[in-house]
């Protein structure tokens, strides 16, 4: 898939570069000195890619004891899942710069211990996307074949032709959750089965959609409408269950659903109802809420296929990963930028004491933005004002608030080294300015985002504590805590009433309002700060009332 990506920085945009710089120090000609230690074995061809760059050592069977003796020579480490980076081990070392998994997870790596010693860690998250890919297909087939149950038949020396009539895919629908690399790939491989596809995922561009010749229709009519559902999306709070109960009860009744995603997206309890009762006709599973599942009622039923976490398991996805991950740490000790960096960098104590009193304002600045977003994100503009525009690092501050806006949204985890990189493979332009004047106050953030569906601004001071000052043009005065409800209504008697009525209704209390508006007669903004969680069926009630366009709950 071709993707054009744009990213738009002032000139000062150098803090990856400086980052890298202050971690390796690396000096030209230096390369031969560095030393990195391959205590897993990976593909020959990873080894090879380093071997202009750096010594290297090779000892698969290393032992945790022997680890931490050894690892002080090295400048990286490239490890798969044999080997556990514990903080000893990191502790340990004197030159580490660089921790490499070859693969997606970095359950093995203390991260946080990396973190703390400026060390990186890096991973080859591209490297298994075509095999997950592959594995999705594999699974609907067995299922549209009933493939595995008839070679277990077969096998059991039976010969039940006529009880594995299957169907074909040629013509059905198949509906992919989550146009990630993965989902992508899926969609990709679908059309060479004659399916068509389409797609949910409210955070991808129209651009990367109509590339892909994709329609692109809302959860509900997924489901609805899919013979075939696979979920590519990552575990989240958003997406713990979000397919259970309500959801298998609008899938057709012959339909398939796939998860080769985490185990949580789909409710098991509610899947072994579904599938039990015949409501859905079957279903393929590579993960799941406990692993193994041993336990699982899911296990005894036939119209479900089981493999045990083995969707990225190729020869050619670690081929990938080895290659992918040698690249990477030859770009860092040639003082270039890695792209799969997902640790934070090393800031010098006084870059750091300065911008410390801002973090709680950016993260809920950048909090505040995803939640009010609709559809994908196109641009992001930050402006920093007063004191904030005297700061020499305000691109850090920028990158905070991307971290805080993709992060609920993505797989890999965003961080300060990675967040820019990551909005402009998503396409998002990102640009930053500065301003003397920060309307009487000492400092002042202005952040405007568009989306697909809508355009937000927001302006945040902070005084001590992080205050939102100013919500798509309208003056206010809110504090960052807790649950509030934005609407966007005509101004004219009886709409602020009907707002709070229904809110009322169910069970809603409101702990503080403010209203602006910028003439009479004209769109009117309320934030009302309440008391109890507000669910999406509420919001959607309010958005039906008569003269109110708009209406978003935001928890900080
Ligand atoms: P990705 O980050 O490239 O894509 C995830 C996509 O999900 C993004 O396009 C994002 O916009 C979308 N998304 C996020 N929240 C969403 C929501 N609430 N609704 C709809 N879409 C949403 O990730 P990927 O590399 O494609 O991986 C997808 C999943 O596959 C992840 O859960 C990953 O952990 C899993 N995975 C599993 C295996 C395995 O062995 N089974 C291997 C690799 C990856």
């Amino acid at each position: 898939m071709n993707r054009i990506y744009k990213c738009k920085f002032s000139n000062k945009f150098k803090l990856i570069p400086l980052i890298i710089y202050i971690i390796t120090r690396t000096e030209a000609g230096e390369n031969m000195d560095k030393k990195v230690l391959i205590a897993d074995q990976i593909n020959e061809k990873g080894i090879d890619e380093l071997k202009d760059v750096a010594e290297v050592v090779t000892n698969f069977t290393i032992s945790p004891e022997e680890l931490i003796k050894e690892i002080e020579d090295f400048d990286a480490i490239i490890v798969r899942s044999r080997t556990k980076v514990t903080r000893e081990v990191i502790e340990a070392a004197k030159k580490l710069k660089i921790i490499a998994r070859a693969g997606v997870g970095v359950d093995n790596v203390d991260v946080q211990a990396a973190t703390e010693r400026g060390v990186m860690v890096i991973n080859a998250p591209e490297s298994t996307s075509i095999t997950v890919a592959e594995h999705t297909m594999g699974l609907i087939l067995a299922l549209s074949r009933k493939i595995s149950i008839a070679d277990s038949s077969v096998k059991a020396g039976k010969w039940e032709k006529s009880k594995f009539m299957g169907i074909e895919l040629n013509g059905k629908t198949l509906g992919v959750i989550g146009m990630g690399r993965i989902g992508s790939q899926v969609v990709t491989r679908s059309k060479a089965f004659g399916m068509e596809t389409i797609v949910y995922d409210p955070y991808i561009t129209e651009k990367s959609a109509s590339e892909l010749g994709v329609t692109v229709v809302d959860l509900e009519t997924l489901i609805k409408e899919s013979d075939v559902m696979t979920i590519h999306v990552p575990l989240t709070p958003e997406t713990k269950h979000l397919i259970a109960k309500p959801q298998f009860d609008m899938m057709k009744e012959n339909a398939f659903i796939i998860n080769c995603a985490r185990g949580g997206i789909i409710n098991e309890d509610d899947l072994y109802e579904a599938l039990s009762s015949n409501k859905i006709r079957g279903a393929g599973l590579d993960v799941f809420e406990k692993e193994p599942p041993t336990m699982s009622k899911l296990c005894t039923l036939d119209n479900i296929v089981l493999t045990p976490h083995i969707a990225a398991s190729t020869s050619e996805a670690q081929r990938d990963a080895a290659i992918i991950v040698a690249n990477e740490i030859k770009k860092v000790f040639k003082d270039q930028s890695p792209k799969n960096v997902i640790n934070m960098p090393v800031l010098d104590p006084e870059s750091f004491s300065l911008i410390k009193p801002y973090f709680e304002l950016i993260e809920k600045i950048g909090k505040f933005m995803i939640q009010t977003a609709k559809g994908n994100i196109n641009e992001i503009d930050v402006t920093y004002c007063g004191e904030l525009a005297e700061f020499s690092k305000q691109d850090v501050l920028t990158r905070m608030i991307l971290q805080e806006v993709l992060n609920p949204i993505l797989t890999e985890p965003v961080n300060l080294v990675n967040a820019t990189t990551v909005a402009e493979n998503r396409g998002i332009i990102v640009t930053e300015g500065k301003r003397c004047d920060a309307k009487g106050y000492k400092n002042l953030i202005k952040i405007e985002m568009k989306s697909d569906d809508n355009d937000v601004s927001l302006e945040g001071i902070s005084v001590g504590e992080p205050k939102i000052v100013n919500i798509n043009g309208y003056k206010v005065d809110v504090e960052t805590v807790g649950t509030m409800i934005i609407s966007k209504y005509k101004d004219k008697p009886g709409v602020i009433g009907a707002i709070g009525t229904k809110i009322g209704k169910y069970g809603i209390n409101i702990a503080k309002m403010q209203v602006g508006r910028k003439e009479l007669g004209g769109e009117a903004v309320m934030v009302l700060k309440v008391d109890q969680h507000v669910p999406g069926s509420v919001v959607a009630e309010l958005k039906k009332l008569e003269d109110v366009h708009d209406v978003v709950a935001v928890n900080l």
